[in-house]
């Protein structure tokens, strides 16, 4: 038979945001591969599982470990945060398989990636058309970044910035922020979500003017709402277009 590899999205974090899939992969594994920020959090919850570590960037020997462990026999489960078909592993381990021909089915288990963790904590701010953008450019030159956030505004989009901010690049996400504010308001809602559906989760919205000054880090995602994005309640809510009569029902 085939030897097979899971490459699992565990979620944001928390044991209740995991799918019951991703349990049974974690639960079946006989090695779960990660970064060790994920490895750590999820020792916590499974303590009885068999990890192996590894720092980040080191995405690559991570996957060919993985691969290699798999090949001889074990049931691996390589994990990503969220989703990993979403800025995860899924694709990396996907290109290895290809490029060293192993025989090995690849299995991914979807998972909660943060914006929609992140879309539950702050309302409804994600009903109509959406843009995910990593503000990354370890390996995506900034002027696409950069390009896509234009589009994305212009497009009217609402649109999710991951990784929005890091000691390294510290004004990538205000200089996001003016070319977004070159098609919307400066009143227009930004919701920030730091560590959505795990411990120390926060949440709070504010506007694109001053979008640059919060105090926004890689545990944050960042929406930006679209033209029509309002706030009611501390509620963030892209309406999707019903025309809501008012009318009073009865049960
Ligand atoms: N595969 C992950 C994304 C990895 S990229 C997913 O699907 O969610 C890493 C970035 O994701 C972080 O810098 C942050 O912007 C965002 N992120 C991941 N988990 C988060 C969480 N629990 N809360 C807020 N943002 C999160």
């Amino acid at each position: 038979m085939k030897a097979s590899i899971y490459v699992v999205g565990f979620g944001p974090g928390g044991r209740a945001d995991m799918t019951q899939q991703a349990v049974t992969a974690l639960e079946q594994a006989d090695l779960v591969i990660g970064y060790t920020t994920y490895v750590n959090l999820l020792r916590k919850l499974f303590p009885d599982l068999t990890y192996y570590a590894a720092p980040m960037r080191k995405e690559e020997e991570r996957c060919r470990i993985a691969v290699q462990k798999a090949l001889s026999g074990k049931i691996v489960a390589l994990v990503s945060g969220g989703d990993s078909g979403i800025y995860g592993m899924a694709g990396i381990l996907l290109e290895i398989v290809e490029e060293t021909g192993a025989d090995l089915e690849v299995i991914a288990v979807p998972g909660v990636t943060a914006a929609s963790a992140a879309s539950a904590v702050l309302g409804a701010p994600l009903m109509h058309d959406f843009a995910v953008i990593s503000l990354s450019d370890c390996m995506t030159p900034l002027d696409l970044i950069f390009r896509r956030v234009s589009c994305a505004a212009e497009g009217d989009f609402v649109i999710c910035l991951y990784n929005p901010r890091s000691k390294s690049r510290p004004h990538y996400l205000a200089q996001a922020a003016a070319r977004i504010g070159q098609f919307r308001k400066p009143e227009t809602p930004v919701g920030i979500v730091k560590n959505a559906g795990r411990e120390g989760e926060t949440a709070w919205i504010t506007t694109l003017e001053k979008l640059p000054e919060e105090p926004v880090d890689m545990f944050c995602i960042v929406i930006v709402g679209n033209s029509q994005t309002y706030v009611k309640n501390g509620k963030m809510i892209t309406p999707r277009g019903y025309c809501l009569s008012g009318m009073e029902t009865q049960v």
